[in-house]
């Protein structure tokens, strides 16, 4: 049995663990991650692989090193279902663990929407999906089709293009604009016009109908296209876990939370991350790295407290919403889109930052020295930032 139980170890997971850590959990109770898969991936930095700005071994770290580092076990294994009455995880393997506080940071995957053949085009979400995309380029694919005008739709768009080359990159937006769950309208246009410069042809304001063999898009129109490789980037849903009793969830599995980060409708469950929706005010909680983290705190501290015998006491407020146009993206050849509610910037800079904080939570990650200081630095200036500008 593991008092503390941590189902999947990405930004969120980490971020649990490593406050469970800090407040000394680890030293006096068993903590146990567990995650099918064996390393950390910095999932943000995954498009850069493909131009090979960034290596595998850069942009990840095994769980094993992770876990020995913070006081914890780790557990190569998937979650498959959770009895929150009897405190017990099923296994994929067939094995049983019991908890008395468990913590769901599982994330998100791909969201097809019942789209006729789109599973046969490739998904960008996580590190086997990147490495089948180069085997395929390796492999002579000369031309490609990103499906999802949404950040990541972009980032893998850009990367594509300064290995594929101009004319031979096509993305696909069902909305009439790039980035539509941005709300910013400018930041839209410059990474519209920044792509097509660089010659990506841009399709808005047509969906998608169908997919033929990943290689064939046919949009809701009739018009067809054709290329090598069909990327699909246009939705996420929660990673699917199921709970007895059924937890209260949002439209594509995600799991409710109140402001503890406690799952409602279970005891002794908390979860933090893509996996969930957090509500404030008439707005959600952006399906973000920094909130993932911050999000992962909160829950860490309030399972801290309720199992030394307190109440939990941490709130999260998410920094980063639906209603505030907040983010930080790429768009190839070292270019990017920084924006925070209505400052907006284009160039190397915002490409640079990116750059500059995935070093920072890496060397976290990896424990290096000053490590934890710094992304304890990049969390305070964020915070900061919200308060002084938004
Ligand atoms: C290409 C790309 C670009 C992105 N760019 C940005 C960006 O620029 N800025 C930004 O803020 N965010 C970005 N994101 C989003 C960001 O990466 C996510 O919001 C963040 O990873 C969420 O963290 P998480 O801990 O909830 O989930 P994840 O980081 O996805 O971690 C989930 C973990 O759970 C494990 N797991 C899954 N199923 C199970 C199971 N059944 N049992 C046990 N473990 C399980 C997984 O193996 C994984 O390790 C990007 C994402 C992608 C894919």
């Amino acid at each position: 049995m593991a008092e503390i139980v941590v189902i999947g170890g990405g930004f969120a997971g980490y971020s649990a663990l490593k406050t469970l850590h800090k407040l000394g959990v680890t030293d006096k109770h068993d903590v146990l991650l567990v995650d099918p898969s064996p390393k950390f991936v910095y999932l943000p930095s995954l498009p850069y692989l493909l131009t090979h700005k960034k290596r595998e071994e850069e942009i990840s770290e095994p769980f094993s090193r992770i876990a020995e580092r913070l006081g914890a076990q780790y557990l190569k294994d998937a979650a498959a279902s959770v009895d929150a009455e009897k405190r017990v995880v099923a296994l994929g393997s067939g094995e049983e663990i019991s908890y008395d506080k468990l913590i769901v940071t599982a994330g998100a995957k791909p969201e097809y929407y019942g789209i006729k053949g789109a599973e046969s085009a490739l998904p960008a979400w996580r590190l086997g999906h990147y490495y089948r995309i180069l085997e395929k380029i390796e492999g002579g694919a000369s031309s490609a089709i990103v499906v999802g005008g949404g950040l990541t739709g972009i980032e893998v768009a850009g990367e594509l293009l300064e290995i594929l080359g101009p004319g031979n990159v096509t993305l696909v937006e069902k909305m009439d604009l790039l980035l539509p769950a941005l709300r910013h309208e400018k930041a839209s246009r410059l990474a519209r016009e920044f792509l097509e410069e660089k010659g990506v042809r841009i399709i808005l304001g047509r969906g998608v109908a169908e997919v033929e063999n990943g290689r064939r898009v046919i949009l809701e129109d009739g018009e067809t296209l054709e290329a090598d490789l069909v990327i699909w980037t246009v939705g996420i849903r929660a990673m699917e876990i199921p709970f007895t009793p059924p937890p209260q969830r949002s439209r594509r599995g995600w799991l409710l939370v109140d402001e503890y980060m406690r799952v409602k409708g279970l005891r002794d469950v908390y979860a933090a991350g893509d996996i969930t929706s957090v509500k404030v005010d008439d707005a959600y909680a952006c399906k973000m790295a920094e909130e993932a983290i911050l999000q992962g705190r909160v829950a860490a501290r309030n399972v801290a407290a309720e199992i030394s015998g307190e109440k939990p006491v941490a709130i999260h407020r998410p920094i980063f919403r639906s209603d505030r146009a907040r983010t930080l993206f790429s768009m190839g050849f070292n270019r990017g889109v920084m924006v925070w509610d209505k400052i907006v910037h284009r160039g190397r800079l915002p490409f640079t930052a990116k750059m500059l904080i995935e070093k920072v939570v890496m060397s976290d990650i990896k424990g290096k020295p000053l490590g934890g200081a710094l992304s304890e630095l990049e969390i305070v200036f964020i915070k900061t930032l919200d308060k002084v500008l938004g």
